[in-house]
Formats: C-alpha cells, sequence, structure tokens
C-alpha cells in the first residue's frame, strides 16, 4: 500500500476513536440536562427520513420523549365521575 494510503487510513482510524469520544462525552451532557427548554425542529434521524414537528432540547439538542396526546397525565380516578 502506497504511503499516503496508510496515513489516510490512519487519520480515518483517528477520527473514528474522536468521534466515539464526542458521543460519549456528549451523551453524559445530555444525561445531566433536564431539558427545560424545547423548540420543534424537522429532525433528520437518517438521511432522508425526516420527522417533522419533533421536540429537541434547546440546551443540549436531545430529542425529548413525545407525549402521547391519548394519555390524560396525573389523572385521578377519584375525581373522575
Ligand atoms: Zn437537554
Amino acid at each position: 500500500m502506497k504511503r499516503i494510503y496508510k496515513e489516510i487510513k490512519q487519520e480515518v482510524e483517528e477520527c473514528y476513536d474522536e468521534i466515539q469520544h464526542y458521543e460519549a462525552k456528549l451523551k453524559g451532557l445530555r444525561e445531566k440536562c433536564d431539558h427545560p427548554e424545547t423548540t420543534r425542529v424537522n429532525y433528520m434521524w437518517a438521511p432522508g427520513h425526516i420527522n417533522p414537528d419533533t421536540e429537541v432540547c434547546s440546551i443540549c439538542g436531545e430529542v425529548t420523549p413525545r407525549k402521547n396526546p391519548y394519555i390524560v397525565e396525573n389523572m385521578d380516578p377519584e375525581k373522575m365521575e
């Protein structure tokens, strides 16, 4: 293999190591965040696959869980008539 390709291959491997390092760092930061502010964006979860109107934390960028519109929160069965 030509020397230039060995160098490219080496650098690509280093890039993958860095990606893993920063993915772990992001994960740690997002676990610390309570996602106090969210914005709605068109979120691309895979190339060409866009989820419109997705809630994303404005602080850490985590996709916040979509609330199920059919579930009423804090429902107390005793107060229902
Ligand atoms: Zn957050």
